[in-house]
């Protein structure tokens, strides 16, 4: 058996800490699986609303994860789209379906907690119905073939899914459905990661984290912490756009910058506009933790963060300081998806690009580990790599709290049975027994 990465050489674990998470979860080691109810039966390159209403079964799934020993299971609840699938009244959810509501029931009959995922700051649905709350260029420029000018919001192509329209439903229609649908269309998939889905392009947006967007955020945290009963609440995209450098400067953001920094104060490119930047990611960060715990005390919270350098790309285009967050939030969440680059599935050149960045990417752990004030539960990829690319990432990207994978649409049969393997051989059923 291949060993695993011993990570309490680079830093030193907080077991108290450990402690108060592992125990919420009910379990001595998470081990998680995720699962994005609109991205289809297959990987995660479309967004298809049919397959979340009609086609998602929720019993045979709790049952695969079940049987394949995954005590935590992790529900995407606000994907990139925004669309909430849960009994929403602040929300729009255009499955009519309460699916967190279904794997709730389906979990405690298993005996599986729930977690769930929450997309906040890039919100296709919210962009559209509300313009003036997306993030604004402060610059003109350039980017994949789109060109934009100071002062528009920043609302693009969508770079990942794609949308087939449902047999028998014309574009229009379905555009009253979908109201971020564009006409662009995807006619061919190649290898590169964005170039992997077929269909109408959506369109997206990243919100301002300095407007309304945040209460809207907050309101719908609040409503799925006191409705269901769930013990981890991990914020995704608590971020800017990573695409692009100047967001955001709308007289929102650039107001509050003027009044906390001074009249002289340089806007878009100082080291006070990214302190700015971090410290406005963090505020919400906040903002969320006291909305968590004001409704359920023991619900863990979390946020993902993105591996990269820490200056150029961590700090200056997410907004993300990882120190800061992790001080506020419970759990921190690396998402380490090296094969997603490139799997030697493909061939042996993204097979040498996928190892590339593996190394990179524990690389940039081992370097960066001791930012973060709390525990930390990785979470990385089984769809589009195969068994032992899966395996080799579940071994280098345990922190000590346990492995979550990302998702179970995509993931072979192979992988499945490496799975189960894991979890006997390697981590050991007597630690995922749920007290
Ligand atoms: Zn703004």
């Amino acid at each position: 058996m291949k060993r695993k990465l011993d990570w309490s050489e680079y830093v030193e674990f907080d077991f108290k800490k450990f402690k108060t998470v592992t125990s919420a979860f009910g379990v001595k080691r998470i081990y998680a699986m995720g699962l994005m109810p609109v991205r289809g039966a297959e990987g995660f390159r479309k967004l298809d609303y049919e397959f979340a209403e009609k086609k998602l079964n929720i019993i045979e799934v709790m049952n695969k994860l079940d049987e394949c020993h995954f005590n935590v299971f992790g529900l995407v609840i606000k994907d990139t789209d925004g669309a909430c699938v849960w009994d929403t009244d602040v929300g729009w959810n255009p499955t009519g379906r309460d699916i967190l509501g279904e794997f709730c029931d389906a979990g405690k009959d298993r005996n599986i907690k729930i977690m769930v995922s929450f997309t906040s700051m890039n919100d296709a649905y919210q962009g559209n119905l509300h313009p003036e709350r997306v993030s604004v260029h402060g610059k003109n420029g350039k980017k994949h073939g789109i060109k934009y000018r100071k002062g528009d919001i920043s609302t693009h192509d969508e770079g990942e899914m794609r949308v087939e329209l449902p047999e028998k439903v014309s574009f229009k229609d379905y555009k009253a459905k979908v109201p971020f649908l564009t006409e662009n269309i995807d006619k061919k998939q190649g290898k590169a990661r964005g170039a992997r889905g077929k269909g109408y392009i959506p369109s997206t947006s990243f919100m301002c984290p300095n407007s309304e967007h945040v209460n809207y955020l907050l309101e719908l945290t609040k409503e799925v912490v006191k409705r269901y009963p769930i013990k981890g609440f991990f914020a995704d995209y608590i971020r800017y756009d990573g695409a692009f450098m100047e967001l955001c400067a709308c007289h929102r953001c650039v107001e509050k910058f003027r009044t906390n920094y001074g009249p002289k104060a340089k806007l878009l490119t100082s080291h006070e506009w990214h302190g700015f930047k971090s410290d406005t990611i963090a505020e919400y960060a906040q903002k969320l933790q006291n909305a968590i715990k004001s409704v359920n005390i023991n619900c863990i919270s979390g946020w993902f963060c993105l591996p990269g350098p820490k200056k150029m790309f961590t700090q200056k285009r997410l907004g993300q300081d990882w120190a800061k967050l992790s001080s506020i939030l419970d759990v921190a969440s690396p998402m380490e998806y090296p094969y997603l680059m490139g799997t030697r599935d493909d061939g042996w050149y993204w097979g040498k690009v996928g190892s590339l960045f593996y190394w990179y990417f524990i690389r940039n752990m081992k370097k960066r580990i001791h930012e973060f004030n709390s525990p930390i539960l990785a979470i990385t990829n089984s769809v589009e790599c195969n068994t032992d690319e899966m395996l080799k990432q579940m071994r280098g990207f345990d922190f000590g709290l346990g492995i979550a994978l990302f998702k179970y649409f995509g993931t072979t049969k192979a992988q499945w049975h490496g799975l189960k393997e894991y979890a006997e051989k390697e981590i050991g059923l007597e630690n995922l027994i749920i007290n």
